[in-house]
């Protein structure tokens, strides 16, 4: 048999990226055979060395919290998306995932994971507990959420989905993730109380559901009808004295629909 040449099996297709871990890295000269991550055609370079780029200009744009950095820096987004749009995955776009919807702008989603981590109960109970998503999508958002919080329930109405996101979710083996199919307006009183709730899909008005499934301490933060027709992101406390509203900055989301399809 011939013997192998050093570095020859790994580079063969010119696809497979450099070995991701640098700890991981064998010294020159002494190859050994690794596997290396499968990596959709296209993405053309190391997928961490872009996500940590990603994570970088996160934390320029204003993104301070160190769990919600590290969960964008964790969760491979080219895998969430199809491999045609995988070399565009770690750009600050929303992409098309099927059946008209898209997966959020990574900006958007770190901005709304990080105000969920800034809810009263957080600072009280040294952590985030349950959440709910409304909006499953590809998977990704709940992927980073369950990074940051005890446990998450995420909810969608069209079956196609669904499925998709649990296909993507199967190989990280989240045991922390429940992936529902319904109607995400009614939110899903099984796992209530949420410590925190996030909609990936805006509406007219706040379903009553959600805030009814909120904890006190606990917060919501959605994309909603502004008072100019415009989406905006609101966030809602529930506080042992009611709701407290804030509205903050324009947003652009897929509309909130109800019923299952
Ligand atoms: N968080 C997702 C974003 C998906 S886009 C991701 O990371 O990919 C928003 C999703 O909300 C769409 O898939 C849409 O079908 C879903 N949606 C809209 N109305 C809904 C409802 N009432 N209940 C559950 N899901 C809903």
């Amino acid at each position: 048999m011939q013997p192998r040449r050093p570095g020859f099996p790994a580079r063969i297709d010119g696809l497979q990226p450099p070995r991701a871990t640098p700890a991981a890295a064998p010294a020159a000269g002494s190859w050994r055979p690794a596997p290396a991550p499968p990596m959709p055609q296209g993405v053309g370079l190391d997928s961490a060395a872009v996500r940590a780029r990603m994570v970088q200009r996160l934390a320029a744009g204003g993104v301070d919290a160190q769990a919600v950095l590290q969960a964008m820096g964790t969760v491979q987004r080219h895998r969430f998306v199809d491999s045609a749009l995988a070399n565009q995955a770690y750009e600050d776009t929303s992409l098309p995932i099927g059946l008209a919807q898209t997966i959020s702008k990574p900006s958007v989603v770190a901005r709304m994971v990080q105000l969920l981590l800034e809810a009263e109960c957080v600072r009280g109970q040294g952590g985030l507990g349950r959440v709910l998503e409304i909006g499953t999508g590809c998977g990704y958002q709940a992927a980073v959420l369950a990074c940051v919080a005890r446990e998450v329930h995420t909810i969608e109405r069209l079956r196609g989905l669904h499925e998709k996101a649990r296909e993507n979710l199967r190989p990280l083996r989240l045991n922390n993730v429940h992936l529902i199919l319904g109607d995400g307006m009614l939110g899903y009183p099984r796992g209530a109380p949420y410590a925190g709730i996030i909609a990936a899909a805006g509406g007219d008005a706040l379903p009553p559901a959600w805030c009814e499934q909120l904890a006190v301490g606990g917060r919501l933060v959605a994309p909603m009808a502004g008072a100019g027709g415009q989406q905006v992101l609101l966030v809602v406390d529930r506080t042992a004295q009611g709701l407290k509203q804030s509205v903050l900055e324009s947003v652009h989301f897929v509309p909130l629909k109800s019923g299952i399809a």
